[in-house]
Order: C-alpha cells, then structure tokens, then sequence
C-alpha cells in the first residue's frame, strides 16, 4: 500500500466517517466530565471499530492488527486526531500504543501472552513511567528509581510522575536504574511492574491545567514502595532501558505530529464556519476582517507544511531506519508542536468568549497540548540536538 493507494484511500474514508458520526459525539461527556456515561459508549464504538477491521492501525497484521506502514498510519493519525477520543476508540493511544511496539520487539513469549496478547485485545490498559520529579526528564539518563537484584526477583523502589494513563492500568513499564556503576546509557532497565503488586501506589491524577483526568485521560503520580516483581519481568537485556525508551519514541513523535495535525485540521475547519457564521455588525461576518482572513491564510500555509514534514519524516523511518531519520524527527517534534499551538490560539481567539469554554474541543486542546512543546522531548533538546548536528558538518 502507498500513501495515495485505493486501499489507504478508502480506509481513510471509513474512518473519516466513523470518527464524524460515531466518535465526534461522543465528545460533550469528556468535556463534561461525564465519564460513566462516556466509558461504556465508548467500549461499544471500541467493539464496532474491531468488527470493521479497523484496529490497530500500527501493528503488524500477525499480531491482530492492520499492517500499515509508519506514513500510511501517519495518514490514519490525522483523521483520528480529529477528535479528542479517536486514537482510543482504534486502540492506538498513547502510552499504549509504544508499549505494544516494545512488547512485540522485546517481549519473551511469556511476557507477550500476559501483558501484550490484552492490550491487543483492548481489554487491559498499561503506562509508561520514566519521569520522575526529583530528576530531569529532558536528561533520562539521570534518575533516582533502582531495581536491585533479590533472590529471583526486582525490588523496585523509587517515585514517578505524568505515567499518563497509571490510572486503572494494569502494569507499568518502569524506568529504573539496575547498574549505577556502568556508562550512563547502560545503567537502566526497563521493567514490567503489575500495578495489583503490593508497594504500587497510585498517589494521585496529577492536575493539570485544572484537570485532573480520569483512567486513560490522566497523568499519575505513583509511589513504587520496594514493589516485588520476577526477574523474568525484565524487558530486553538489562541495560537497555535507554536504547529501548529511543526506539519507543522514534515512530511515537511521528504519531504525535499526525495526530497534532488532525487537531489543527478540526481547529482550522471550527475557526473558518464559525467566521463565516458570526456577524460583528448586521450583515458583516467576522470573516470579512483582514485579521481572521491572515489567521486562515496563515494556519492553512503551516498545517500544509508540518503535513509534508512529517510525512516526510515518516517515509525516511520507513525507508532507512530511525537513525537515519533523526534529524528529521527532532525537526517535526518542535515545528508541529508550534503550528499546533499558533492553530489553536487563533481558533480560540476567532470564537472570542466561545472559545474559552467547552462547548468547543478548542479549550480542551489548547489546556491540554500546551504540553506538546514539552513531553517526548522539550523543544529546546530538539532544536539542541539537531543544530549540533547540522553545524558539525560545516566543522
Ligand atoms: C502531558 C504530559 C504527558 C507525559 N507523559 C509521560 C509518560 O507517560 N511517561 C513518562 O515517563 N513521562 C511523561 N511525561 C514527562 C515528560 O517526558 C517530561 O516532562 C519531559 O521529558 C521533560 O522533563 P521535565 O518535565 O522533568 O523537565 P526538565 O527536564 O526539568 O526541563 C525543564 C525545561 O528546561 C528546558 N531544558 C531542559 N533541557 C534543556 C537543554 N538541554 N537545553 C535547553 N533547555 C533545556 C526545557 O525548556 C524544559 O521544558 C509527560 C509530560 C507531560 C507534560
């Protein structure tokens, strides 16, 4: 399949519509904070996506899911983006979705049949817990979190924050030093730690902008109290923590800008009808004033190039591996995140008091993607990272 394929072309039109007449309405209950009307509504849209063959757009066909490659799911991720609860409904939601890809790649058979085989089946949910707020999660390489070696098992003993989703999870995959002694890219592991195990402790969903969340929609806060886990818990080589969490976040940037895209796109798609119908004076739509015509002139110019950007990115991961993309990562990973909030603003500023409310998605993205510029690598690091790299070629 490629990008402009019949096959793609029409799997993007199923999901258009699903995620218009299906998932779209579904909205108001999360923005309402109606979760126990949301949740079982949004098991049955779970179970229709499934029966359309829709699940699991990014993992491999063999594993139960759709086969498709990082630019054909980037193309899927803009179209669920469109809504707040689309890459859930799919079941490629973050941090879920990185955590199949590591289990597929790492697991034992073992591990797979426990811990990856009900993911894939939507019926458990997981989080990934590497930050800490002792240390700095811009440098991961530096954490407190240890694993220390017991008889056959793991005592894992530290303090973690924004695990998204730790809220009902059934395991986490923790970040936690196994060997202080060796070179700093070696001294972490990573390990699978059931959240049931006596010393997990949810300490609480971290507020965020006001909002605390609930289950998947949160960032938890956790406690691991000498947590007990097998050593056959361990995911890949001791060690390769580090190695591990980078090839997690490769393809996991690429989800994310597609996904900020089908933001921006819902956002630009608010901020055009709601200027065409709002009039500032009898007869005169808001859209007539030069000011709202830049923002749309201006949004559409950027979300056209983070688009190609990205897609562009992805076709080079796919193509020659994530080294060889990483520059092109680290570029996409601050421009989007940009685009997404210059997109956003406008949007809530064309709706004026409108948009501060949540009869919109807007305020809700605009609170909660504000932390696209900061998780999975603050802008700075990126822009660091890649102009170093740039300016060693003229050295
Ligand atoms: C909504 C959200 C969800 C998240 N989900 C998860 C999750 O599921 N699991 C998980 O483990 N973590 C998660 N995180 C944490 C995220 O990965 C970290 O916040 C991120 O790595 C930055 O670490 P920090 O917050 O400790 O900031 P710090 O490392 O303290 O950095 C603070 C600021 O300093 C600046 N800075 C840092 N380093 C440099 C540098 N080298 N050059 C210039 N400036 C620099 C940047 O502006 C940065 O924002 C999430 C965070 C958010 C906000």
């Amino acid at each position: 399949m490629n990008t402009t394929s019949p096959e793609l072309t029409m799997i993007l039109t199923t999901l258009r519509e699903f995620v218009t007449e299906e998932v779209i309405p579904l909205e108001p209950l999360l923005l309402n904070h109606d979760y126990d009307h949301l949740l079982p509504q949004l098991q049955a849209k779970r179970d229709q996506a499934k029966a359309l063959g829709l699940w699991l757009p990014q993992i491999p066909q063999e594993y139960g899911g759709m086969g498709l490659s990082l630019v054909e799911h980037g193309r899927v991720s803009e179209v669920l983006g469109r809504s707040l609860l689309g890459h859930y409904v799919f079941n490629c939601q973050a941090p879920d979705a990185g955590n199949m890809e590591i289990l597929i790649e790492h697991g034992t058979p073992e591990q797979q049949e426990s811990y990856l085989k009900p993911l894939l089946a939507g019926d458990i949910r997981s989080c990934f817990s590497m930050t800490e707020p002792e240390n700095p999660g811009s440098n991961p390489t530096w954490m407190s979190t240890t694993a220390v070696k017991d008889g056959a098992d793991y005592v894992i003993t530290g303090h973690k924050w924004f695990s998204t989703a730790a809220d009902g999870a059934a395991f986490a995959i923790v970040m936690a030093i196994t060997d202080p002694a060796a070179a700093k890219h070696q001294r972490a592991s990573q390990i699978i730690v059931p959240t049931h195990l006596p010393g997990f402790r949810l300490v609480r969903n971290t507020s965020v902008m006001g909002e605390r969340g609930l289950g998947w929609a949160s960032h938890g806060e956790i406690m691991y109290d000498g947590v007990r886990v097998p050593q056959s818990n361990l995911l890949g080589p001791e060690g390769a923590g580090f190695m591990i969490a980078q090839e997690r976040l490769g393809p996991g940037r690429i989800h994310h800008c597609m996904r900020w895209i089908g933001i921006c796109e819902r956002a630009f798609d608010l901020m055009c009808a709601h200027a065409v119908r709002r009039e500032v004076a009898p007869g005169h739509a808001l859209a007539e004033q030069q000011t709202i015509q830049n923002w749309v002139a201006e949004s559409r110019a950027e979300i056209n190039a983070a688009r190609l950007m990205v897609l562009d990115a992805a076709h080079k991961m796919d193509q020659q591996g994530q080294y060889a993309a990483r520059d092109e990562v680290s570029l996409i990973k601050f421009y989007v995140a940009g685009v997404l909030q210059r997109v956003l603003d406008r949007a809530l500023q064309a709706h004026g008091a409108l948009g501060m409310t949540d009869e919109t998605p807007i305020a809700y993205w605009y609170r909660h993607e504000r932390a696209a510029r900061i998780y999975d690598g603050p802008d700075e690091v990126h822009k660091r990272a890649v102009a170093r790299r740039i300016l060693q070629r003229y050295n």
